[in-house]
């Protein structure tokens, strides 16, 4: 049987790259998109790759969380993989004391709050199963060695992300459940922009590597390039 993985926020950028990743080694693959219409065109366009599924989710929004996690439940009752890939706001524009508070809470509430509604709403499914690995896509941003200036709300919401994911590796051990951070690189994206070093693909490596780690005692860690970098 095949694995079963998630990839929110994957219509487009290393999202959609990470799911053909997956679906070229034939995982099942639920592409998930805010707007319905925009992942129905990336559906369409990865469809051939492999075996896909396409739902609606707003990670910032609870409602469209438990849509999800019942969705999940109803039609394969297991999920072997979570990558909290959505992410949004790098407010290069800002600084810790001029950033607009407004616009750092929906930052919280997507890059944060997001992954960690996300996680909450698979665990169970996990734990049942006795496996699972959940992927946190972080920044190098949100080291706090790597911190400067600007972009406050995203460096912040990616330091906390790392933190959650600490939490998690911790509480889920037992479980046989592996949760870890990756930062993908500087990846060709609209949030990366085009001058950017690396391609989707080459960002959705380290992503698709952490899914698939077997050694137990690598958890809770935050990873680039395959090995392990400061936090
Ligand atoms: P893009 O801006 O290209 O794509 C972001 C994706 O997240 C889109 O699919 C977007 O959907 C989705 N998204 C945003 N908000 C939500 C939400 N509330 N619910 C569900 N999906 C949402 O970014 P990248 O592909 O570059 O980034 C992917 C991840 O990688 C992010 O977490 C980012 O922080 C991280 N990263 C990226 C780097 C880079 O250089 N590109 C460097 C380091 C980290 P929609 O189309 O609807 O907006």
């Amino acid at each position: 049987m095949n694995k079963i993985a998630l990839v929110t926020g994957s219509n487009r950028g290393i999202g959609y790259a990470t799911v053909k990743e997956l679906l070229k080694k034939h995982y099942t693959v639920i592409l998930t998109s805010r707007s319905k219409e925009d992942g129905k065109k990336a559906f369409e366009k990865l469809k051939s790759y492999g075996d896909l599924y396409h739902h609606q989710l707003d990670v910032s929004n609870e409602e469209s969380v438990s849509k999800i996690a019942e969705y999940i439940k109803n039609t394969f009752d297991r999920l072997d993989v979570l990558i909290n890939n959505a992410g949004i706001n790098y407010d290069t524009w800002h600084t810790a004391s001029s950033a607009s508070m407004e616009e750092v809470m929906q930052t919280m509430n997507t890059n944060l709050f997001g992954a960690w509604r996300m996680a909450q709403a698979v665990i169970p499914l996990m734990k049942k199963q006795k496996s699972g690995h959940i992927v946190n896509v972080s920044s190098g941003a949100g080291a706090f060695n790597g911190m400067g200036a600007g972009t406050p709300g995203y460096s912040i919401s990616k330091a906390a992300m790392n933190a959650l994911t600490i939490k998690l590796a911790h509480d889920l051990k037992g479980n046989h459940i592996l949760v870890n951070a990756v930062c993908p690189g500087w990846v060709r994206t609209d949030m990366g922009g085009m001058t950017a070093t690396r391609s989707p693909k080459k960002g959705a490596e380290t992503i698709i590597w952490a899914a698939e780690l077997e050694d137990k005692s690598l958890t809770g860690k935050f990873f680039r390039d395959m090995k392990e970098i400061e936090w």
